[in-house]
C-alpha cells in the first residue's frame, strides 16, 4: 500500500510566483520526491539572501489531551510570503489562531501574515481512523505515532518571485519519551527540512514519539533506524538484517535512496498493512517481510518511498505493479530466492488474477496489483527484447523517476515509446 506525497509549483504570474504543495490521500500513503535533491541544495545556496524566509514548524505531543499543540511560524525581513492557504478539515485541527488575521471557508484556512512575520497557532487531533476502522496514526500515554503531512497541513503559498525558504522542525514530548523522525532523532533539537528542490518545504514523513525500543544500522552509507512501541512485537533485528541484504540491490536500483530511513510500527490493532512517507515508512509488525507468495511488503513499501512515483487519474495500478513487481524481483536480486522460485511468484500471481482485467483505477489493490506486476515483468522482456538488452525495466523506472511529474496512463505509454520506439504489446490491454 502505498501513500503519496506530491509538491507541485506553478509557473511565475507576474511579480507573484504561486507555490503550491499538495498531498495527495488516496486509497494509502505516500512516497517520496527525493531526487534532485543535491541539486535543491546547490539552488537553495545560491538564492538570493534578500529573498529568504524562515518557516519553522513546531508541535508538543500532549497524551493528556490527544492532541499536538502545534505551530507553524513565518519569519522574513520583508513581506516575501503573501498568503499561505491550508487544508484543515475541523475535526482534526482546532483552536486555529494567528496573530494576524485568517479567512475560514470550509476546510480551506487562507494565513495572512504580518510584514514582518506571523505565527499560526492550532491542535491537531492525533487518533485517525481509516475507512476500515483501523488507526492510522495512535497517541496514548505511553507512545504516538502519525505523520508529520497531516501534523502539518498541506498547504499552497503565494510569495514573492524568487523567493525561498528555509525550514526546520522542533518537536517535544513528555520528558521520558524519545523522538524519531525522519530528519534525525530527539526531542527539542531544531532539524533541517529539505525534502525535495521544491522551495516551500514541510516536514513530511512518519514520526513516533514514547517510550521506544529503536535499532540502528548502518548500510551502503544509509542509516536505518527501526522503532516502535516497548512490547509492540515488532522483531526490529529482523529488518534491519533484511535491509542489511537487500539494500545494495535497492540502492543499485535507486542511487539516489536517501542518507536516513525511518521504519516504524504501532500497537496490534492498527493498520495491519505498510504505509510509506518522505524518508520513512510503517509495517504492521504482523507482516512478514517476505510473503506466502514471496513477495516482501517492506521491500513494496520501500519502492514507493524510494522512487518517489506517484499517479494520477487512473493509473494507480501502474505504480502498484511496479512495486510489487520491485518487491520480488529485488528479492531475486538480492539472491533472497532462487530464479525457480521467483518464476514460481509469477505462476500464482497469474492464476489468482486470471478474471482480473487491466483497468484504470486510482486504488490498486489485491489481485488489481497482482495483474499489474505481471504487465510488468511482460514489459521488462520487451523492452530488452526491443533495444537489443540496452534497456529494461530499470530504465523506464529511472525515466520516469527523473520527470518528476504525477504519471498518467498516457505519459507511462509515451515513457515506453520513448525507449523502445514502439508501442509495446504488454500494456496494449491496459488503460
Ligand atoms: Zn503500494
Amino acid at each position: 500500500m502505498n501513500t503519496r506525497l506530491a509538491l507541485i509549483m506553478r509557473t511565475p504570474i507576474s511579480s507573484i510566483v504561486r507555490k503550491q504543495l499538495r498531498t495527495l490521500f488516496g486509497a494509502f500513503i505516500c512516497a517520496t520526491i527525493l531526487t534532485g535533491y543535491a541539486s535543491s541544495a546547490t539552488a537553495k545556496n545560491d538564492a538570493d539572501a534578500t529573498k529568504v524566509y524562515q518557516m519553522v514548524y513546531s508541535a508538543t505531543l500532549d497524551p493528556m489531551t490527544g492532541q499536538a499543540h502545534a505551530s507553524v511560524a513565518l519569519k522574513q525581513h520583508r513581506q516575501l510570503v503573501r498568503s499561505i492557504e491550508f487544508v484543515m478539515p475541523k475535526d482534526r485541527y482546532l483552536n486555529i489562531r494567528p496573530i494576524s488575521r485568517i479567512e475560514i471557508n470550509g476546510d480551506r484556512v487562507i494565513w495572512k501574515p504580518l510584514k514582518k512575520g506571523d505565527t499560526l497557532h492550532f491542535d491537531f487531533v492525533i487518533d485517525h481512523q481509516r475507512s476500515n476502522q483501523k488507526m492510522d496514526a495512535r497517541i496514548t500515554t505511553t507512545w504516538a505515532l502519525l505523520k508529520l503531512d497531516h501534523l502539518f497541513p498541506s498547504a499552497t503559498s503565494r510569495v514573492v518571485k524568487g523567493a525561498t525558504s528555509k525550514t526546520t522542525l522542533t518537536l517535544n514530548a513528555p520528558t521520558q519519551w524519545s523522538i524519531e523522525t525522519p530528519y534525525g532523532g530527539g526531542a527539542g533539537r531544531i532539524f533541517e527540512v529539505d525534502n525535495t528542490h521544491r522551495n516551500f518545504d514541510a516536514p513530511r514523513g512518519w514520526i513516533i514519539a514514547g517510550e521506544l525500543g529503536v535499532r540502528r544500522e548502518n548500510k551502503d552509507g544509509r542509516h536505518i533506524t527501526v522503532a516502535a512501541p516497548l512490547g509492540s512485537g515488532l522483531q526490529a533485528n529482523d529488518v534491519l538484517a533484511f535491509l542489511r541484504w537487500t539494500m545494495p540491490s535497492l540502492v543499485e536500483l535507486f542511487p539516489n535512496t536517501p542518507q536516513r530511513l525511518l521504519i516504524v510500527s504501532g500497537s496490534q490493532d492498527m493498520w495491519r498493512g505498510g504505509l510509506s512517507g518522505v524518508g520513512s515508512l510503517y509495517l504492521h509488525s504482523d507482516r512478514p517481510l517476505i510473503s506466502g507468495n514471496r513477495t516482501s511488503p517492506l521491500l513494496h513499501e520501500l519502492f514507493h518511498v524510494v522512487s518517489g512515483l506517484h499517479s494520477k487519474v487512473g493509473a494507480d495500478w501502474i505504480i502498484e505493479g511496479l512495486a510489487e513487481y520491485y518487491s520480488l524481483t529485488l528479492l531475486l536480486r538480492s539472491d533472497g530466492i532462487s530464479k525457480v522460485r521467483y518464476n514460481q511468484s509469477f505462476e500464482w500471481l497469474a492464476q489468482w488474477s486470471a478474471d482480473t482485467p487491466c483497468i484504470a483505477t486510482d486504488r490498486s489493490t489485491g489481485k488489481q496489483t497482482a495483474r499489474s506486476a505481471l504487465i510488468m515483468r511482460a514489459l521488462d522482456a520487451e523492452i530488452r527484447s526491443e533495444t537489443g538488452g540496452k534497456a529494461s525495466l530499470d530504465t523506464l523506472v529511472h525515466k520516469l523517476v527523473q520527470a518528476n511529474e504525477d504519471l498518467t496512463n498516457s505519459s507511462f505509454r509515451a515513457a515506453v515509446m520513448d525507449i523502445t520506439g514502439a508501442p509495446m504489446r504488454a500494456i496494449a490491454s491496459c488503460p
